[in-house]
């Protein structure tokens, strides 16, 4: 029998996660020994008797044999829930690729002391009116320091003291007339607050299931008693009452005494979705989001550990929160992008929660309203169980009128506004009615670029191979390298003078939005607007309260809200992300479209939708305009198996950086030859070639990738690369592993 090694933590507060011990495995605890496993291990000089867990199990050596110590025994009694993050710890490093130093990082909370830190915000008490007074006097009389701080009132009426120290140098004397007029209080508080409490009155459920969401919800309860833990897939349209029925499933399992993991994208963990999990479950909630300090974060962990709280809910990291006893995962918006990690490790949160729910023995719940297609595949290959909600929740919510407009021919036919005539006309009409309009931006990730409208062409940073974005002073700036040039006035590839294109951005439709409708009243929202810490949410509310006519904004705007008075939606340019480098560019437009085409007519109006885009014949763009998901799915499943791309099969990546440019290109030669040399059946390598990005900063990038049916066959491909390439790793160039599947 071969000899066993096991690594150790003695301590798994974060600090220490780095130092692990190596201890022998005796034969006789060869089999209870496993990874996570809490152990018995003599320790230090006098061989104090002290437990450990085990993170790794090898049959090598690190150190001499003769000096290594025995483990002493396995810790008895149920798994604790440490042993059994350190299992997914295990599992995330074998199916990504990673370190596991990296995962143990990523699944156990960093152990931070809450400061109790204070913060100030400066609040105005008085109406527009007033403001407006006190503005203008202050300007008459030339109190700058004044006049900014007043001006700052403008866009919220609350804002943070150590914000405007900061950025308006504010000090005491500026405040103190203010205050002692009565115009402003200094409002103390500590800097974690419960984002909701709610009034027990109001607890409880806000309806009763309509007959399809009982069915889901009485067979998914059944086969969580029967022990059946496939997990489950719920694809119900925008509107089907998907949230009520995470609902009721989360009120099954924790009458059991189980707790509940609710994932959520960043971005759609909004007030009003919270509000409704606040009204049915109270504070035995807590959430999790990226506003919270390391301190915070620890301090909501550990009370879910003692059980201080049943539910938590949060994005991608919530996952790891460490419930004794949990019973089931909801991971709602499956499908969307910000569930992948970007870090190593680069986990999915889906494939981890897969895994983490059966650590747990606990029930997984998938919903959207655009599943992905890895998750539907699955579904309909029956390794998720299916459920279908095919109809609005609300009898009375019809389904929104879609028209798509064609923008090359309002070009061609004169018309170089924003707006095509269709979406003007409706505009006009709904203000007259006096209801609500949301113009929608789907640019992602860049912001601001400038393209030309004749030829397509963007423009680019000479040095980074990056579009340029567009700020107000008429520049054009590189985000990558800093590069800066003057706004040119026809564009560099064809001439034409038509420029600040579709790209331009919210600003740009603000502008002309007030320009063309005077009258109406404007809110707009992007990361401009929102960076104070409840900008985001004042616009929304404001909104929703009825305060503006028209809402103009990024994807921030159609995840997770409910404008009951919004008739009409625009989609400027909806072929914006189809040109993104990605293979998922036409599920992530297809996807965005249909979600915002859902946020009109939810009311008892019928609403409108407008998709103006320059493909207008493209199947992504057809297909959101009929929310016809399947139809997508069969066309789009049709590509990716031709092109083999996931879910047909799985996608490694492999992006090589380096300084050097010839050190790369050698390498990148090496990687190729070594790559047909070894040879393997069904594998396709396309590569290595420049990145779409090929320098950034100076930094020279190659890029791989690598596909294969069997996942493992990638893993097994990419640990002998490493070693085989391990002179050029040494030499300075850069490996970044990325699996899809
Ligand atoms: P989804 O999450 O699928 O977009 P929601 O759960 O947000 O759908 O439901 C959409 C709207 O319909 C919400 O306003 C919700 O309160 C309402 N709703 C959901 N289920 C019912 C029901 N059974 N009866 C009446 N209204 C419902
Ligand atoms: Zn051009
Ligand atoms: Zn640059």
């Amino acid at each position: 029998m071969t000899m066993q090694f096991a690594d150790i933590i003695v301590d798994i507060s974060h600090e220490k996660l780095d130092k692990i011990f190596q201890y022998r495995i005796p034969p006789e605890l060869l089999e209870s020994v496993t990874v996570g496993r809490q152990v018995w291990i003599p320790f230090g000089k006098g061989n104090r008797r002290m437990t450990g867990y085990v993170v790794g199990i090898r049959s090598q050596a690190d150190y001499p044999i003769e000096k290594m110590k025995n483990i002493a025994g396995v810790v008895a009694g149920a798994v604790s829930v440490e042993s059994r993050l350190i299992a997914l710890a295990w599992w995330m490093k074998e199916r990504y690729g990673a370190t596991m130093n990296q995962t143990l990082k990523t699944v156990i909370p960093v152990k931070r002391q809450v400061k109790q830190q204070e913060k100030k915000n400066v609040r105005f008490l008085g109406s527009k009116e007033e403001l407006t007074k006190l503005l203008e006097e202050a300007r008459r009389r030339h109190y700058t320091a004044r006049e900014k701080l007043l001006a700052a009132f403008l866009e919220h009426s609350e804002l943070s003291y150590d914000r405007l120290q900061k950025e308006q140098k504010l000090t005491p004397s500026v405040l103190k007339p203010l205050l002692a007029a009565g115009k402003i209080e200094v409002i103390t508080q500590t800097k974690y607050r419960n984002p909701l409490t709610v009034r027990p009155e109001v607890l409880g459920k806000s309806c009763e299931l309509n007959a399809a969401q009982a069915a889901i919800v009485e067979d998914f309860t059944q086969r969580w008693q029967r022990g059946d833990l496939r997990p489950s897939l719920l694809y119900g349209i925008t509107g089907s009452g998907k949230t009520e029925v995470y609902m009721e499933c989360m009120e099954r399992v924790l009458r059991e005494g189980k707790q509940v993991i609710v994932l959520i994208p960043e971005i759609a963990l909004t007030y009003q979705n919270m509000l409704r999990f606040y009204q049915r479950f109270g504070n035995t909630i807590s959430i999790l989001n990226s506003r919270l300090s390391a301190g915070e974060r620890y301090d909501q962990m550990e009370r879910a550990k003692k059980g201080e709280i049943q539910i938590m809910i949060g994005p991608r990291s919530a996952l790891f929160t460490p419930f004794p006893n949990l019973g089931l995962i909801v991971m709602d918006e499956e499908h969307e992008a910000a569930y992948k990690s970007e870090t190593a490790p680069r986990y999915h949160a889906r494939e981890t929660a897969v895994q983490w729910a059966l650590l747990n023995h606990a029930a997984l719940l998938l919903g959207s309203a655009t599943p992905s297609l890895t998750a539907y595949t699955r579904a309909l290959q029956g390794q998720y169980h299916l459920y279908r909600l095919t109809e609005r929740a609300r009898p009375e919510s019809k389904l929104a009128r879609v028209q798509v407009v064609d923008l090359r021919k309002e070009l061609q036919e004169g018309n170089k506004s924003v707006f095509s005539r269709t979406l003007y006309q409706l505009m006009e009409e709904k203000l007259q009615k006096g209801e609500q309009i949301i113009l929608f931006m789907n640019r992602r990730g860049y912001s601001n670029f400038i393209s030309c409208r004749s030829c397509g062409e963007a423009i680019k940073c000479p040095h980074c191979d990056v579009s340029l974005t567009y700020h107000r002073n008429q520049t054009l700036h590189c985000h990558y390298c800093g590069f800066q040039m003057p706004l040119p006035k026809i564009c560099p590839h064809c001439a034409s003078p038509y420029l600040a294109g579709f790209g331009s951005g919210t600003q740009k439709i603000e502008e002309t939005t007030r320009k063309w409708f005077p009258q109406a009243r404007v809110l707009r929202m992007d990361l401009d607007t929102t960076t104070g810490k409840h900008g985001h949410e004042d616009i929304l509310a404001a909104f929703h309260r009825g305060e503006a006519d028209i809402l103009i904004g990024t994807q921030m705007i159609v995840k997770g809200h409910d404008f009951p008075r919004v008739t009409l939606m625009g989609i400027l340019a909806a072929d914006i992300s189809l040109y993104a480098p990605d293979y998922r560019s036409a599920e992530t437009t297809f996807a965005l479209l249909t979600q915002a085409a859902g946020r009109a007519g939810r009311a008892d109006v019928a609403g409108d939708v407008v998709i103006q885009s320059y493909q207008p014949e493209h199947y992504s763009i057809q297909a959101a305009a009929k929310q016809d998901y399947e139809g997508f799915y069969e066309r789009e499943m049709s590509y990716r198996r031709l092109l083999h791309y996931p879910p047909s099969c799985t996608l490694l990546t492999l992006l090589m950086t380096c300084e050097k440019e010839e050190l790369l290109t050698s390498c990148s030669d090496f990687v190729e030859q070594w790559m047909w040399g070894r040879g393997e059946r069904g594998l396709q390598i396309v590569g290595p070639t420049e990145a779409s990005i090929y320098k950034i900063n100076d930094i020279y990038r190659k890029i791989l990738y690598l596909k294969h049916e069997n996942y493992a066959i990638l893993l097994q491909i990419k640990e002998e690369l490493e070693a085989a390439a391990a002179a050029y790793l040494t030499a300075g160039v850069q490996f970044q592993f990325d699996f899809q599947g």
